[in-house]
C-alpha cells in the first residue's frame, strides 16, 4: 500500500441510462454517508451544480478556518444543513409580492438611478422588489457572439459557476464574459444601467433565476436611459427560461427550513458525480459500444472518490473536540 492509495480511494461505474446512473450514484452516496456519519455525525452531502454533470454531490463536515481540504460555506442555524456558495438552491419561499394584485405596467422617470441602491433610495423600495440585470457576451466555438441577459431578484446575486453550467447546456463549448458597452449598444441599444426584461430584442438570449418566477410588481429597467417600469409581473410581462443561478450568501433563508444561513468552514471528504459520455467528451474514447442495429452508443458514467487523509483528519479533529467537552 503506497502513500497515494492512502490519500484517495476512487470508484467508478457505468450505466445504460441517466436514471440508472443516478440511482447507482445515490446508492453509493447512501453507503458512504451511513459509514462516515458513524464517526462524524455532522457529515452530509451538498448538491452541486456542475458543468456537463447530471448530478454531483460533495460530502463535507464542519471544521475550523485554515483546516486542510476546507473552504467557505454556510450552515443553517435551524436545521444545521450545509451549503456551498454554488450549491443547488431549491427554494420553497413564496414568489415576490404573491398576494398583491397585478399593477399596470407603467414607465417611471428615475434620473441617474443606474444602480439598485440608487433606485431603491429614489423610490423608497425594498431591494427584493427590483430586478438585477446582468449582460454577458457568449463566445461560441465557431467564433460567433451572442448576448445573454441574466436576471435575478434585486437582493440576490448570480453565481458565475451556475451561469456557466447554464451557458454550457445551451452553447456547448462556449465561454462567456461581461458584455462590453459597445456590444450592449449593438444588440440592445443605449440601455446601460437601465436594461429590463420587457421589450428585449429577439436576438438577445435571456435567463432568469428561479427567485423571479411568478413574482409580481417588480420595478425593472425601462430599456432607455433614466427610465424604469413598475408593476412588472411574471408571465404577463416577461417569462424567460428559468435556471438556478443563485449564489449562496450569509443571511439568505435556508431552502430546507427557512432558517438563517451563517458562514462556516466546510471540510471536503468525498465527491460523487454522474455524467454522460458522448462524442464531445474527449475523455475515455474507448468507452462506447454499438447496439444491435449498429448504432453508436455512449454510456452514462458515475464516479466517486473519498479522501482518506481528509476523513482521518476530520475524525481526529472531532476526537479532540469531544475530549475537550
Ligand atoms: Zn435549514
Amino acid at each position: 500500500m503506497d502513500g497515494s492509495f492512502l490519500q484517495k480511494f476512487e470508484f467508478y461505474g457505468w450505466a445504460a441510462s441517466e436514471k440508472e446512473a443516478t440511482i447507482k450514484a445515490d446508492k453509493a452516496a447512501d453507503v458512504i454517508k451511513s459509514t462516515i456519519s458513524r464517526f462524524l455525525p455532522s457529515f452530509s452531502f451538498i448538491h452541486e451544480v456542475n458543468k456537463g454533470k447530471i448530478a454531483a454531490f460533495r460530502g463535507v463536515s464542519e471544521t475550523g478556518k485554515g483546516a486542510f481540504y476546507s473552504s467557505g460555506g454556510f450552515m443553517c442555524s435551524g436545521c444545521k444543513s450545509f451549503f456551498a456558495p454554488d450549491s443547488v438552491y431549491q427554494s420553497t419561499e413564496p414568489p415576490v409580492n404573491e398576494a398583491e394584485p397585478e399593477e399596470p405596467l407603467t414607465d417611471i422617470y428615475t434620473p441617474g438611478a443606474h444602480t439598485i441602491p440608487l433606485l431603491c433610495e429614489q423610490l423608497g423600495l425594498d431591494n427584493k422588489d427590483t430586478l438585477k440585470a446582468m449582460l454577458y457576451t457568449i463566445e461560441v466555438p465557431d467564433g460567433g457572439k451572442e448576448l445573454l441577459f441574466a436576471m435575478i431578484r434585486g437582493d440576490r446575486n448570480i453565481s458565475i459557476k451556475k451561469l456557466s453550467a447554464f451557458v454550457e447546456s445551451k452553447f456547448s463549448g462556449a465561454s462567456f464574459r461581461r458584455a462590453e458597452p459597445d456590444e450592449i449598444v449593438g444588440s440592445f441599444g443605449e440601455v446601460a444601467g437601465f436594461c429590463g426584461p420587457v421589450g428585449v430584442p429577439g436576438n438577445v438570449n435571456m435567463v432568469a433565476d428561479a427567485s423571479l418566477k411568478n413574482g409580481k410588481n417588480f420595478v425593472v429597467g425601462g430599456n432607455r436611459p433614466d427610465y424604469h417600469r413598475k408593476g412588472c409581473c411574471w408571465k404577463r410581462d416577461f417569462e424567460p427560461p428559468v435556471a438556478d443561478l443563485l449564489l449562496y450568501e450569509e443571511s439568505l433563508p435556508c431552502p430546507e427550513c427557512g432558517g438563517v444561513l451563517k458562514e462556516t468552514e466546510l471540510r471536503d471528504l468525498c465527491h460523487i458525480e454522474c455524467y454522460y459520455l458522448n462524442s464531445n467528451t474527449q475523455e475515455e474514447p474507448v468507452l462506447s459500444c454499438r447496439d444491435r442495429e449498429g448504432l453508436h452508443l455512449w454510456p452514462y458514467r458515475w464516479k466517486g472518490s473519498i479522501s482518506l487523509e481528509s476523513v482521518l483528519l476530520a475524525v481526529f479533529e472531532k476526537g479532540k473536540i469531544d475530549n475537550l467537552k
